[in-house]
């Protein structure tokens, strides 16, 4: 038994694992990708985490987890796909079928991509289908490419990718973009960006790989010749192993005060994962911290 287990490892995780460590908690972190460091390591830059100057995503989610481990910290390799609440403990139920029991649990298992649920979508991707610019965009060097969406990320993804793709297309659903103005400026400044408002992709077609779209805009529906296709069509919270407590949902989203206390007693939503308006690096650490003084307090260590 465990004094805590803090599922996720991205800046929230990391971050209560380095307050946990210093706090001298029994505890482990429970990661179900190799490396971790979560969604910022796809960032092919970061200039906002205060303190760190400008780097690299993957940097900054490798600078959380040294220091995590350095601290103590144990990161253990498993996804969590259940948890059961018997009261004076926690039963968190990972996909291999093992069980880990805990008094408390710190929830920062953030956000993931969006899916756009069109045809070839989920056959071609890792085929040409790609939901990070950042880590996929130098297997097109020289190619065409699409990005879908008309967010910040969109945009950036878009503007990375000109930078090495023979041609970008962006399609956008709406007229207009829901992104950094001085961003969507430089990004039409491009010589090899095409930007198609009011489009939609409804078809990914290809043998083995991606080789065409079907993009639906205001002259009808076309079929264009494309290598990549990139989707930034937004985040959802990848709370799906939390289903059936009952816990108050917002959008989705745990809802929880800046104190990350759940309507669970002992249960902690940290990062991106909590109902809240701002979801950053610099939020997700706070709610790290903040859910680890909680912890505290609720197993009368405070
Ligand atoms: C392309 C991109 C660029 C960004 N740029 C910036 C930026 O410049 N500045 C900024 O401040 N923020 C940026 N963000 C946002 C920032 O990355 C997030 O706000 C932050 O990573 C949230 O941290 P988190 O720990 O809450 O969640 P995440 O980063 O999503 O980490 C969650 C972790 O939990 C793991 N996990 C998920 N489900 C399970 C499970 N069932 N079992 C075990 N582990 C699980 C995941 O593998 C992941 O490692 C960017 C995000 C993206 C996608």
């Amino acid at each position: 038994m465990k004094e805590l287990v803090i599922v996720g490892g991205g800046p929230a995780g990391l971050s209560a694992a380095i307050y946990a460590a210093r706090a001298g908690l029994d505890f482990v972190v429970l990661e179900r990708d190799g490396f971790g460091g979560g969604q910022i390591t796809s960032s092919h830059e970061v200039e906002n985490y205060p303190g760190a100057g400008r780097m690299s995503g993957f940097d900054l989610g490798e600078a959380f987890r040294n220091q995590a481990l350095e601290l103590g910290a144990e990161i253990r390799h498993g996804s969590a796909a259940g948890l059961k609440d018997r009261g004076d403990c926690k039963e968190l139920i990972l996909d291999s079928g093992e069980s880990v029991l805990a008094k408390a649990v710190i929830a920062a298992t953030g956000a993931a991509p969006k899916k756009l649920g069109v045809p070839g979508e989920k056959e071609f991707t890792g085929a040409g289908v790609s939901y990070c610019a950042t880590c996929d965009g130098a297997f097109f060097r020289g190619r065409d490419t699409l990005v879908v969406g008309g967010g910040d990320t969109a945009v950036e993804d878009a503007l990375f990718l000109s930078a090495l793709c023979k041609s970008v297309t962006v399609a956008l659903r709406r007229d207009v973009f829901r992104a950094a103005k001085r961003r969507v400026e430089l990004l039409k400044a491009k010589e090899n960006v095409t930007i198609l408002y009011k489009t939609n992709l409804t078809e990914i077609r290809g043998e083995g790989r991606v080789g065409s779209v079907i993009l639906s805009g205001p002259e009808g529906a076309v079929e264009r010749s494309m290598d990549g296709v990139f989707l930034a069509v937004g985040v959802e919270p990848a709370g799906g192993w939390l289903a059936g407590l009952p816990l108050r949902l917002e959008d989705g989203y745990v809802a929880a005060g800046e104190d990350c206390r759940t309507d669970i007693p002992g249960l902690f939503a940290a990062g991106d994962l909590r109902k809240k308006p701002l979801r950053q690096v610099v939020t997700a650490a706070a709610d790290g911290a903040n859910a680890v003084t909680s912890t505290l307090d609720y197993l009368g260590r405070a």
